[in-house]
């Protein structure tokens, strides 16, 4: 039993000078102190905002119906205080239009240090978000940060924080990459046993072609994301109607973001839910999509963070709208961030931290295809 006179005790020795008693002291008053504003370290406690660009590898090539690649730019952000440390991410896929050197200048201009309270994250997320228009990658980055930090100042997982639980996550779809219908069927074949719902891209036109390739390997359920690929509405409500037959579940983006007039057509008439991507970014785009989509699709790295993504969830269910949760190709830093609201969706489309080969974390895991959260603090990652 760790006690008052022992915490002092520690201290004294502390200040003597040993090095490895300062670690013992640090770990010792975490577990004594579990209050926050307690200076419990001895440590400053400021917060500290500290980051690196780091270049995700993709174990395979990507492609959407506009372009491929090999690597996603990535920004891996860190908030150190009172010894302990929040991480965050920034990943940056070419059509966001955030690159390295636009996160990195608008981290350089990112002062947590006038902050001296991470639980204010109201006032000190305004502030961040004050800075500039954009640059909702880098801003999701400090919000997963300081998220992750409060969690383990807490002691708990967000997922408990907001309510949820866990038990309550579902698959997650795991999307088969465009390819040539021998390729196709082997990464179908492949994946069929591994997940319970699978994503294909549309919106080429080859798409048919596509959705009997994997037809003939497996009957799982199907997301789709035509990734506004179709242009004529009628044709587009074919689409879904053939698909619909073939035990797809779910259309994303049928139709370019602005037709949104187009889109209500569709949906209007849909046999299947229809979710917005690129018709939505932040909680301000929301109520404007209630009756031209059945839900939306929140990703971190376009709302800004948890915190406008929380708060998007709850708009959207005001408006008696589905919601998904998605995530850009990044490490199971950001992917167990956005994890910790999957007990509340109704899709999830995590799988981007599988996607590459240089994960720098230990966080959410997929157990035979169900989304599996671990009870660690914060977002519940940890560095491998
Ligand atoms: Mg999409």
């Amino acid at each position: 039993m760790f006690t008052r006179r022992k915490f002092l005790q520690t201290a004294a020795w502390a200040v003597a000078g040993s090095a490895l008693m300062a670690e013992q002291l640090q770990a010792n008053a975490r577990q004594a102190l579990p209050h926050f504003n307690v200076n419990r370290s001895g440590l400053s406690l400021r917060m500290k905002l500290r980051f690196f660009p780091y270049e995700l590898k993709l174990r395979h090539v990507f492609t959407v119906a506009t372009y491929s690649r090999t690597t996603t730019p990535d920004v891996q952000v860190e908030i150190e205080y009172d010894g302990l440390t929040g991480y965050g991410e920034a990943s940056m896929p070419p059509y966001l239009g955030q690159t390295v050197e636009s996160v990195t200048a608008f981290l350089k201009r990112v002062n947590l240090e006038q902050f001296g309270d991470p639980f204010q994250l109201d006032d000190i997320l305004t502030y961040v978000d004050s800075l500039s228009p954009g640059d909702t990658a880098a801003k999701a980055a400090v919000d997963i940060a300081l998220h992750d930090l409060v969690g383990k100042l807490l002691n708990a997982p967000w997922y408990k924080i907001w309510g949820l639980n866990k038990e309550k996550a579902p698959s997650t779809t795991f999307t088969i990459g465009i390819d040539t219908a021998d390729v196709v069927r082997e990464k179908t074949r492949e994946c069929a046993g591994l997940y319970n719902i699978l994503k294909v891209k549309l919106g080429r036109d080859n798409d048919k072609e596509m959705i009997e390739t994997i037809r003939s390997v497996t009957d799982l359920p199907i997301a789709i994301d035509a990734n506004q690929g179709w242009t004529d509405r009628q044709y587009a409500l074919d689409m879904i109607h053939w698909l619909k037959e073939r035990g797809i579940v779910m259309v994303e983006q049928p139709l370019p973001a602005d037709r949104l007039e187009d889109t209500a057509w569709v949906t209007e008439r849909s046999p299947l839910p229809v979710f917005a991507d690129e018709s939505v970014q932040r909680l301000r785009d929301v109520p404007g999509l209630k009756g031209a989509f059945t839900g939306i699709n929140i990703k971190l790295m376009k709302c800004t963070g948890m915190r406008e993504a929380w708060k998007m969830l709850t708009l959207a269910r005001a408006l008696d709208m589905k919601v998904m949760v998605g995530c850009m190709t990044e490490t199971s830093c950001a992917c167990s961030a956005a994890a910790q609201l999957s007990p509340a969706v109704d899709f999830a489309d995590l799988d981007g931290n599988l996607l590459i080969a240089n994960d720098r974390f230990k966080g959410m895991t997929v157990e035979k295809g169900k989304i599996t959260l671990p009870d660690r603090p914060g977002i519940g990652v940890v560095p491998t």
